[in-house]
């Protein structure tokens, strides 16, 4: 039975793309018993039958699924943070990542517009860009205006499902038809908003692009930590996993209690004093979150 991985779904049919072409299929298999539902980026087995028409038969296990926008197997989040226009927020930058960690994804970091940098903001923003990078984190920056300027994002890709994120405006759109001129999604925030509002349901779809698969609507913009526990946010921070391992409380949160190796590498100058404050800021916001009932 041949093997494939669903790319599209509308109207009940879903795109499985298996050997370089895609197959249009509908759901009949078991899952259907088990009230699961094949999602875009599904690993399914599919059969074609003596009349040409597809089915999808067997959905393999998920790696995982989100809901927003609707999808399964993803390995890898690009957010995208411009330099200006919006203005880069570290705090944003940092709410992504966290979000993006806790779900044990991959992340790129990937700064925009920087043909619009004076000097002075460009120094700042090659300081965030090296703290950045002394986290562990890759990380691009560029212009969608400037030929090749963006290029590197491209080599993040090969061999992998990833999901663009990043509040709007920040030229993700933009980013990708620099990539994949042919692409030609829409930009410009306002055009899109008008957009949308005729179609309520938002069709996702994986495109390929250099070797990996992109999915064209954006992700996690849902900007809160819906499942996220107290006790999980430390592990969301690269420097806290390092650090939080010499902390003289198991569990420790790297706030109030003594003896905290965290604190002590921010006052060392060995954590970035800011990603320790926009910890901080989350802690307080998971445990100032009214209960769910
Ligand atoms: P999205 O909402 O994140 O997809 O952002 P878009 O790609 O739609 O871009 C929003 C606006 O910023 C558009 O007007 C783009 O032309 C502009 N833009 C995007 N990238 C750049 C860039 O690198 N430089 C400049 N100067 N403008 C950009
Ligand atoms: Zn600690």
């Amino acid at each position: 039975m041949p093997t494939g991985k669903i790319v599209k779904s509308l109207r009940e049919l879903y795109y499985v793309q298996s050997g370089g072409s895609v197959f249009p299929c509908k759901g009949r298999g078991n899952f259907r018993k088990k009230k699961i539902t094949p999602l875009v980026g599904d690993d399914v087995e599919f059969n074609i039958d003596e009349n040409e028409e597809g089915y999808i038969l067997e959905i393999h296990k998920r790696k995982n699924e989100f809901v927003r926008p609707p999808i399964a197997n993803i390995d890898q989040a690009i957010i995208v943070a411009s330099v200006v226009e919006p203005d880069f927020k570290p705090l944003l930058l940092d709410r992504f990542l966290v979000l993006i960690e806790s779900k044990s994804l991959q992340p790129v970091i990937v700064f925009t517009k920087t043909d619009l940098l004076d000097d002075d903001k460009k120094q700042e923003i090659e300081k965030y860009k090296q703290a950045y990078e002394e986290l562990g984190y890759q990380v691009v920056m560029g212009s969608s205006k400037i030929d090749h300027s963006l290029e590197e994002v491209s080599t993040f890709l090969e061999g992998k499902t990833s999901v663009i994120a990043g509040q709007s405006g920040v030229g993700k759109s933009s980013m990708l038809n620099a990539l994949e001129p042919n692409l030609q999604l829409e930009t410009n925030q306002i055009s899109k908003s008008l957009g949308r509002g005729k179609h309520t349901t938002r069709h996702v779809e994986l495109i390929e692009m250099y070797g990996g698969l992109v999915a064209d609507t954006p992700g996690f913009s849902a900007l809160e930590f819906q499942g996220l526990e107290l006790d999980e946010l430390p592990d969301c921070f690269p420097e806290m996993r390092e650090f939080g391992e010499e902390c003289k409380f198991r569990g420790c949160l790297h706030n109030k209690e003594p003896k905290c190796a965290v604190k002590q590498a921010v006052e060392d100058g060995d954590i970035p004093r800011f990603r320790y404050e926009d910890y901080l800021h989350f802690l307080h916001e998971i445990q100032n979150r009214k209960p769910r009932y």
